[in-house]
Parts: structure tokens; C-alpha cells; sequence
């Protein structure tokens, strides 16, 4: 059986949330009727399982059927975003038990940002009903790359004083518990992923918020690359735009011409009122012909960095997620025009191009099941039920 013979394991396969007899696990496992038994009662003690109702099979003696017990443990996620956060408590199958979004620029530096976010970890936890104690992890996303052994930010180009600050300490002495920490975009990726489209093999996930990037699922694995580098999208060369500086020092990026940051500078060249991505959402959905526009030929510019991906690639769908997707199919319209105008046929022929179905609950989702799949992984499993 996958992930090895123990406790672990047959965890594994009631996380689908069909309860079960032994008799059944038996059967599912190969093991013998008293070794399912000796793994039931390490994961009823840990209370990882829960026992249901007898059941009685036609003809036989009363059973009883065990199921996967999500409520076993809380995760705490945190999705920062260069202008605004998410914060949310979930369970162990990623349902979101208490949110709290607000405006929170990554700007004001890593002590003040983490500050927050414990606060309010500690407001949701009240809030559901829960403790600290039953926490069992924290998952963080950060607007930057991010390296995900060590869990800090590597020369963010718009955070000062995040630059190597260590996150997983900061939080984990707070807190007790295991943290983890990716970029914003691999959360999303991963999200969506998990709760929308489990069974795609090859995904991409586009955020086109004020920076543009991309997280990659390969073999339903999340890609990060060597270092975490991968999907870093934004800062692609677009040749027709060689005069635009870009905020990471080179220029010509896609970002610097598509991001929302650039949108919002178009548009305040134009004398109109845009603070971030949320108001060229509103300019759009308004029908402000200028903000339109922008957003298409946004799509277009997107869709031509993509189209050359998807033929390296050839993922079966690509997600577009993050604030300017808000804007109705303008952007979307877009990127499709560009792909399926320049990418091979037989790569397009089974490519879908959505809009996230998570929105902007992507990230938390995401940064849960980061710590969910570490947590409940069968080796991790077998490690906790044995101490
Ligand atoms: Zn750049």
C-alpha cells in the first residue's frame, strides 16, 4: 500500500471520507485482522479517527466502521499579499472554519506584519472555538521568492527587512507548532489544485495581481524547482517593451507591463483615482473603456509569456487567479487570444483556460494544505503514533 504498511497509511485511505470496517481494511491493506486493530487504536488514541455506528452487513454480526476524524487538529494560514492578507483557521480537510481579510502592506516589515497575524490567528481560533493546543501547524505565503527548506524570503524586491528573515522561528516560538512557509503563488497553486481539480496532472496557475507569477503542478506535485525559483514568470522579457523599467532593476518584464502595479500607473497617468488592483477591477466592471483595454492587451501580454510555456510544458489547463481575473473576461479573453493564436495545436488541443473557482481564498486554502499534506503524511503519522 502506498506511503508503507503502518498506521500512516491506513490513514491515507480513509482521508477520502468513507468510514470503514476493519474487516474492510483488512481486505484494502492486505494486513492481518490484528495488526489493522493495533493501527486503529494508535489513531483512535491520537484521535486522528473516530469510531461511527455499528453497521451490520447482511448476515453477519454488528461492526464498526471508522472514519477520518477532520476536526482532529486546527490549521492556522496566513496569505500575504504585497498590499493585503487572509488569515484563516481551518480543519484537517481544509475547510475554512473563521477568516479575516484586511489591508496589510508587506512593506511595514516582518515584525509588525507577523505581529498581526498572530493576534488575529489568536481572535480566529477564539472564534471557532478552539485552542492553541490544538493547533497542529501554520502555513504562510509571501508576495516573493521564497525559499521553502528554510522558509524565508530570498531578496524580495518589494518587501524591506524580509530579506532571509526567518518566519518559521518567529511564528513557531510564538506558537509551538511547525511552520511553513512558499510564495503566494505555489499556495494558490496548490489550493486550487487540491480542492478544485484533483485529478489534473499538469496545471498552471497564473496570479495576476500587482505582481504577475506562476505556480507549476507537475505529476499533481507542486514544482518549485532547485532553489523555489520556478514559475517566477513576471520578470520574462518581453522584447516589444524594452523601454519599461521593471521594480526588479532589469527591464522589459512582463510585470513591469502587465502587472497590476503598471495598470494602476497607466491609469493614474490618465488623471483617473487607482490605488491597487481592486480599483482597476472597479474602473473595469464600470466600464471604463481605458481600464478595459488596459486589461486586455494586460491578457494579451500574459498570454504571449504563456504561450511559449504551455508549448515547453503542455499543461491540460491553466488557472488564472489573483485581483485583476476579477475584472470579468477581459483578461482572460486575452491570454486565450494569445495562446491559442501561438502555442502548438497539438498542446492546445486539450488545454483549458479558467478563472480560479477559489478567488481569494486560494491562498489560505492552499497554505492549509501545505501544512495538511506534511502533517498527515503517512511517515509523519507513523512518527507521531509511535512516541
Ligand atoms: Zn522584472
Amino acid at each position: 500500500m502506498p506511503g508503507g504498511t503502518g498506521a500512516g497509511a491506513l490513514l491515507s485511505i480513509l482521508r477520502d471520507g468513507r468510514a470503514r470496517t476493519r474487516a474492510e481494511l483488512v481486505q484494502l491493506t492486505g494486513l492481518s485482522r490484528s495488526a489493522v486493530s493495533q493501527r486503529i487504536d494508535a489513531l483512535l488514541h491520537q484521535r486522528l479517527i473516530l469510531p461511527g455506528e455499528d453497521t451490520t452487513p447482511s448476515g453477519g454480526r454488528p461492526a464498526t466502521a471508522f472514519s477520518f476524524n477532520r476536526e482532529a487538529r486546527v490549521v492556522l494560514a496566513a496569505d500575504l499579499g504585497v498590499t493585503h492578507a487572509r488569515i484563516a483557521a481551518s480543519d484537517l480537510g481544509g475547510a475554512v472554519l473563521a477568516e479575516r481579510a484586511a489591508d496589510l502592506p508587506i512593506d511595514r516589515g516582518p515584525e509588525p506584519t507577523l505581529s498581526w497575524v498572530l493576534d488575529t490567528f489568536r481572535e480566529l481560533l477564539a472564534e471557532c472555538g478552539h485552542r492553541a493546543s490544538d493547533v497542529c501547524g501554520v502555513g504562510v505565503g509571501l508576495p516573493g521568492p521564497v525559499d521553502h527548506e528554510s522558509g524565508t524570503a530570498v531578496n524580495p524586491p518589494i518587501m524591506p527587512g524580509w530579506d532571509g528573515f526567518p518566519v518559521p522561528d518567529w511564528l513557531g516560538e510564538r506558537l509551538g507548532v511547525p511552520v511553513l512557509v512558499d510564495n503566494d503563488v505555489n499556495i494558490m497553486a496548490l489550493g486550487e489544485h487540491w480542492a478544485v481539480y484533483p485529478e489534473v496532472e499538469h496545471l498552471i496557475f497564473v496570479k495576476a495581481g500587482t505582481g504577475i507569477g506562476c505556480g507549476i503542478i507537475a505529476g499533481r506535485r507542486l514544482h518549485r524547482g532547485a532553489r523555489g525559483a520556478a514559475g517566477d514568470i513576471g520578470h520574462i522579457r518581453i522584447p516589444t517593451v524594452d523601454q519599461v523599467q521593471c521594480r526588479c532593476g532589469y527591464v522589459g518584464c512582463l510585470e513591469a507591463v502587465a502587472g497590476g502595479a503598471a495598470l494602476v500607473a497607466r491609469l493614474r497617468d490618465a488623471g483617473l483615482d487607482v490605488a491597487d488592483g481592486r480599483d482597476v477591477v472597479r474602473l473595469t466592471k464600470e466600464g471604463n473603456p481605458l481600464a478595459i483595454r488596459l486589461v486586455r492587451q494586460g491578457g494579451r501580454e500574459v498570454g504571449s509569456a504563456l504561450a511559449s510555456i504551455v508549448n515547453f510544458f503542455n499543461p491540460t489547463l491553466i488557472v488564472i487567479g489573483g485581483d485583476l481575473v476579477e475584472a470579468g473576461d477581459h483578461l482572460l479573453a486575452g491570454v486565450r487570444e494569445m495562446i491559442y493564436g501561438r502555442s502548438l495545436p497539438l498542446a492546445t488541443q486539450s488545454l483549458s483556460i479558467r478563472a480560479s473557482e477559489l478567488g481569494d481564498r486560494a491562498g489560505v486554502t492552499g497554505a492549509a494544505v501545505m501544512v495538511i499534506e506534511r502533517i498527515l503524511d503517512p511517515e509523519t503519522v507513523d512518527r507521531s503514533v509511535a512516541t
